[in-house]
């Protein structure tokens, strides 16, 4: 077993842990990234982006993160291609186990594993996934412009979801499991004011239908008695939760109800000194790839700060 010691390790290559090496680089460290299972995290698997800055045309989600990447490296970042299986937070350096049975010693660790949308789990939506299928309407709202869509939960991020859509687009569906939502009750009232957003109460998706050009209806069973109905929409939109990708720091680093990781509002220093998080595995409202980078910005440099300090 080989054993290194680092003087700031970055869990995740995201655009957080991918900014967050760019800034401990050219700070004269050499930072190490270890990329996880998703090297460039869920940018990778979207098609256009229009709203990362500095691109007069759309680009592609994975030509922007191999950019990303590259430039790390070209600055001096080390980019491993492993996943953290375990952390001693106990001792320090701290001590992370990979899957590939490396053990590396790391002075500080900037956290940037980032979350996953839940999906519906119905073959359909992996189909469509692209064309006409998304779970991030700030993302990809723009498309459906004066077209109609559907936004499928009952959460707040179902509800800001439908509201930002609907300032875009012709009609906004809200379909939603049971009879009631759980999001905050200023959002649903928002919600209810909305002239171009109907709701389908106690309905789910069955099957999502299209052709050749993407998706064009939805096929929805009513949870109460089990009929089935067909509407027309050209997108829809799974916001159904998202998992923050965490479970290895449970019990060692505070998380919150829903395991995301705790900071202070605008830090980015967890419940362990110098241990740092950013991105989406903190965030569960702007979730962007541009507040990622902005935090992953932010955790180099209080884990620069911290170093300083601290050694
Ligand atoms: P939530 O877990 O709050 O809501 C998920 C919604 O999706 C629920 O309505 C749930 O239905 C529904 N759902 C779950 N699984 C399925 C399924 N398989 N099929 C159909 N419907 C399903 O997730 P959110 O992403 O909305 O929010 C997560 C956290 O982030 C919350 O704590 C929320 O408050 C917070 N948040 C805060 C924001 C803000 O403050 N502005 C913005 C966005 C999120 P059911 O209700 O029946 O369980």
């Amino acid at each position: 077993m080989s054993t290194n010691i680092e003087n700031i390790l970055i869990i995740g290559s995201g655009s957080a842990g991918l900014t967050a090496a760019i800034y401990a680089a050219r700070a004269g460290f050499s930072p190490l990234v270890l990329t996880g299972i998703q090297p460039g995290g869920q940018l990778t698997i979207t098609t256009d982006v229009e709203n990362y800055p500095g691109f007069q045309d759309a680009v592609q989600g994975p030509w922007l993160m191999e950019q990303m990447q590259k430039q790390a490296e070209n600055v001096g970042a080390r980019i491993e291609y492993d996943l953290i299986v375990d952390l001693d937070k106990d001792v320090w350096p701290f001590k992370v186990k990979t899957d590939s049975g490396k053990e590396i010693q790391a002075e500080t660790i900037i956290i940037a594993t980032g979350a996953q949308a839940r999906w519906l789990g119905i073959e359909s939506e992996e189909k469509y996934n692209g064309k006409g299928v998304s779970a991030c309407a700030t993302c990809d709202g723009f498309f459906f412009k004066n077209k109609n869509v559907a936004v499928i939960g009952g959460g707040n991020t179902a509800v800001e979801e439908a509201l930002y859509l609907s300032n875009l687009c012709q009609n906004v569906t809200l379909i939603h499991r049971r009879d009631e939502l759980r999001a905050e009750k200023i959002l649903q009232n928002r919600l209810f004011d909305k002239k171009n957003i109907n709701i389908l109460w106690n309905n789910k998706v069955d099957e999502i239908l299209g052709d050749d050009f993407g998706v064009n209806s939805l096929k929805l069973i009513s949870t109460k008695d089990g009929s089935e109905t067909t509407i027309k929409i050209d997108g829809i939109f799974i916001a159904i939760g998202h998992d923050p990708s965490t479970l290895v720091f449970k019990n060692k680093i505070d998380l919150d109800q829903d395991n995301y990781i705790i900071t202070n509002l605008g830090e980015t220093a967890t419940s362990v000194p110098g241990i740092f998080a950013a991105g989406d595995c903190v965030d569960k409202i702007y979730r962007q790839a541009v507040t990622a980078a902005g935090m992953g910005c932010m955790a180099a440099l209080d884990a620069e700060k911290w170093l300083a300090n601290n050694k």
